[in-house]
């Protein structure tokens, strides 16, 4: 059986930098955000991380064909339709008794057109384990619920200031290097970080797929992360190419969208990326503090 980790949690918790990891070890290909790629790859046709537009991309063009045919805009197409009822309102929905079954219903089309893809991209490349870095809670769970495959859902955490801060770096940027603090970034951010890591733990909590890792853990120890997550999905015997504790070599990657840091590869140096400790305002840290406790001490952050 095709194994497959789907990530789920919320942005900007390096879970391009954890899938390309993964996906440099032999049997294993990193898929990025594949809930993305359906209106960026398929829709858009934008730059894969080897370099090439989706449809030039040596990976993807032929997944694409060999699940869909030739026609990419009628696949876009059918995705917006399958996905127009889905959402993480959908997922809530879904658990609710009453409703459950209709509710459930409505992800059927979506999933066969995630069976076609995990399917051709297991066949094209000859891996044992998938990974789909997606992140959204509504997609792992059809991810989780599809026939023929072995799901893992990997739950990845970061500190609510790490996020906060990295957000903020996208803010400046857009906004030509202006450096102050977007406290409304800083408050919708940790909302969201609290309702996303909150649905997706009562979502998978009980169930044997779920597996917790933390950014923070994942850099400070790659090598014990990752040797846990393979051993997670049954897949102990896959060696990572770790040059050293904290140094691997990445393979270059077919992500079609996420953090620009997609586009590394070749030796690279894991880190924390704690610069927030210095340069988020001590206001903000504050803000985010209270707004995301005490879900914050619930996944192991003090503040
Ligand atoms: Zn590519």
């Amino acid at each position: 059986m095709i194994r497959v980790i789907v990530i789920a949690g919320w942005g900007r918790s390096g879970s391009t930098i954890l899938a390309n990891v993964l996906g440099s070890a032999p049997g294993v290909v990193t898929l990025g955000e594949i809930n993305n790629i359906w209106d960026r790859g398929f829709g858009s046709d934008l730059l894969c991380s080897c370099g090439e537009p989706f449809s030039a991309c040596q990976m993807w063009r032929p997944i694409a064909e060999r699940a869909f045919g030739a026609d990419r805009t009628a696949v876009a197409e059918r995705a917006r339709e399958t996905s127009a009822r889905l959402g993480n309102t959908w997922l809530i929905r879904r658990r609710l008794p009453f409703l459950g079954k209709r509710q459930a219903n409505h992800g059927d089309d979506y999933a066969a057109m995630l069976t076609a893809l995990y399917q051709a991209a297991a066949d094209h490349t000859g891996s044992r384990l998938l990974v789909d870095a997606s992140k959204s809670p509504w997609h792992a769970a059809v991810a989780a619920s599809l026939q023929g495959f072995d799901v893992s859902v990997l739950h990845l955490i970061r500190d609510p200031r790490g996020v906060a801060f990295s957000l903020r770096k996208k803010v400046d940027y857009q906004a030509g290097g202006q450096i102050t603090m977007d406290r409304h970034g800083a408050t919708a951010s940790s909302l969201a970080w609290v309702y996303r890591n909150r649905l997706v733990e009562s979502v998978w909590k009980n169930d044997l797929a779920y597996l917790q890792v933390r950014y923070e853990d994942f850099v400070a120890d790659p090598e014990d992360q990752v040797a846990r997550i393979l051993d997670h999905t049954g897949l102990a015997d896959v060696a990572v190419p770790f040059a050293g504790p904290n140094e691997i070599k990445i393979s270059p990657s077919h992500n079609i969208s996420g953090n620009p840091v997609r586009f590394q590869n070749g030796l690279t140096t894991l880190r924390a990326d704690d610069k927030w400790r210095d340069a988020l305002p001590q206001s903000t840290q504050k803000l985010v503090r209270l707004i995301t406790w005490p879900h914050m001490r619930h996944f192991g952050y003090r503040g």
